[in-house]
Parts: structure tokens; sequence; C-alpha cells
């Protein structure tokens, strides 16, 4: 049995049996650390802590104030789901406004999608942006650097009540209810979102991890009802977001569900190729346990 060494280096890094560990304090009572193998940065730039690190089985690693927002190995999953889903829902969204996302990999999955002719993400952190762009070129992928893409440094709550905006679909691509991303889970932030949609818009939202953020996603429900037609949730699993299944956020303003086989068609009329993301996980992603949507109907699931 080994002992935990507590000469930590640092915040979120400490040293165990000879080896460094980061730590993600998902909770307060629950924690889980990956070896580091190769640590390339680590320190604070804008009041944001940044730790970037290579580990065997996940790849390259970005943790922004001791919450990991992606690993290379399996960024995939999160960014084909956030986005193909929203996008082939509506089947012919041509502005797309994507909030957070600093590390490019939504606009990148965006961007795929050649119906599209304007990607606009709001990234309250352009230090996030450069980061991303210096140690994970990858995820965004050239993203950056398209034509189609606005790009705004703002907070996205305060961009979202611009009266002259409109858009097809919205990604609220955002960190979790704490600090610059506190707002981007509020009754208001959600209302002006709905108001920024075209009949028959679509906004997806980043809701967290259900067992572990039980109340995080019932208020998230309850504050997106107030405004939006039709709201539900769909569900896929993150490795590097510890915690079992990751909700999505599913808010239509009016619109129609497409119909049966019309997901393949657009699919197929599209040509393109997915790592994760097909019709069927499509579909069954908004298949919820049951234990969900008792957390939808009381906060928990006790
Ligand atoms: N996929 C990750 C997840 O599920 O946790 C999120 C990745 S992305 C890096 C999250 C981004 O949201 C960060 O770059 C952060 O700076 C940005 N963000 C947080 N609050 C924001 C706000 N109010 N307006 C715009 N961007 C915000």
């Amino acid at each position: 049995m080994s002992s935990i060494r507590t000469n930590s280096m640092t915040n979120f890094l400490y040293q165990l049996d000879g080896q460094t560990w980061f730590k993600e304090q998902v909770t307060d009572e629950i924690g889980h650390a990956l070896r580091v193998d190769n640590l390339l940065y680590e320190g604070e730039i804008d009041h944001q802590h940044i730790v970037v690190f290579e580990n065997e089985r996940f790849g390259r690693l970005f943790a922004l104030n001791g919450f990991i927002q992606l690993s290379t190995a399996d960024e995939f999953i999160y960014h084909e789901m956030v986005t193909h889903v929203p996008l082939y829902e509506h089947g012919a969204a041509k502005r797309v406004l994507v909030i957070g996302g600093g590390d490019g990999g939504v606009i990148r999955e965006v961007l795929r999608h050649e119906e599209v002719e304007e990607v606009t993400l709001v990234e309250i952190e352009k230090s996030v942006i450069d980061f991303s762009k210096k140690w994970f070129p990858g995820v965004s992928d050239g993203a950056f650097e398209s034509e189609r893409l606005n790009l705004q440094i703002a907070d996205g709550a305060a961009f979202v009540k611009n009266e002259e905006l409109s858009y097809d679909v919205i990604i609220v691509d955002s960190t979790d209810p704490v600090g610059p991303g506190e707002v981007l889970f509020t009754e208001e932030f959600y209302a002006d979102c709905r108001a920024r949609l075209n009949p028959g818009g679509i906004m997806v939202t980043q809701c967290g991890l259900p067992f572990l953020q039980p109340a995080e996603l019932k208020k998230a429900r309850d504050n997106q009802a107030k405004s939006f037609e039709s709201v539900t949730f769909y569900a896929m699993a993150v490795p590097a977001y510890s915690g079992g299944i990751m909700t999505l956020g599913f808010a239509r303003a009016g619109g129609v569900i497409p119909a049966e086989g019309e997901i393949h068609s657009r699919l197929a009329r599209a040509g393109l190729d997915f790592r994760y993301y097909t019709p069927e996980v499509h579909r069954a992603a908004f298949a919820l346990p049951a234990y969900v949507g008792t957390i939808l109907n009381t906060g928990s699931f006790a």
C-alpha cells in the first residue's frame, strides 16, 4: 500500500511513489488522478490556472482551473456529439453560434458542414485560444483561420443580449457553472439565447455529469424550460470526464423532429465520416437512464 507523499509541487500536481500525478477534484468527496508522463506547461494566465501534460492513455490533456477540458485521445466523442446532433436535427443550419469552445474542437466540427455559412465563436478568454493553437493544433485543425469564422472575445451572456443577432443553432460549450461559466446556466442567459434563435432553431448546452452533478442538471432544465418550447437531453460517456455519462441539453425553438430515416438521408447527402457519431448513436443518445429522469423530476436520485 503506497502512501501519498504530501510534498505537492503545485496546484493539482503531486508526487506519489516517485511519479508525478495530476489530480482533478471533481467534487468535494471525489477526485481522480492521471499520471503525468510529460509536463508541458503549468501556470497562471489572465487569472486562469492552466496545466498541459501528457499521459500514456489519454494523450495530451488541457486542464483549466483544475478541471480537464479535453484530452486528445477522446475529444472526438464530445466534439462530434455536441455538434452533429443539433446540425443533423436542424438539417439546414446556415448561422451557428458557439459560446465558450476556446479549444476550437466544436468549430472544427461545425465547419465540416458546407451548408453552414458562418460560425461565430464567443470565447471569454483569448489566452485559451492562443493556448489551444500552440499546444493542441490538431483540435482546432485550422478552424481559427477559416473565412467562415467570426471570432469574438467576449462574455457569451453579454453577447447574446445583442438584439440584432439571429442563429439557427447555438452550442454552449462552456466550463461548469463556476467562475465566468456560471452566467451561462442562468434563466436570463437561456432566455436571451431563445431570442437569438430563428424559428426551428436549436440550442445545445454542456450540462455536466448527472451522477455527480444532479442539481446542476435539474437547474439547467428548469431554467431552459422557461424560455424554450421543448427541452430534453442526450448523453454519452467521455472517458476524460470522470463520473459516468455526460448530459447535453437539447432545446428547441419550435420546429419539428425529423421523420424516421431523415437523419440517415442528411448524413448520406453530407458524405462526412466520424469516429463516434452515427445516426443510430444520435437516436440512442436521447434514451436516458431512469435515474436521470428521477433527477429531472426531483433534483436527485438518492
Ligand atoms: N468541453 C469542455 C467541457 O465540457 O467542460 C469545455 C471546453 S471550452 C475550453 C470551455 C470554455 O468556456 C473555456 O475556454 C472558458 O474560457 C469559456 N467560458 C467560460 N465562461 C464563459 C463565458 N461567460 N463566455 C464565454 N466563454 C466562456
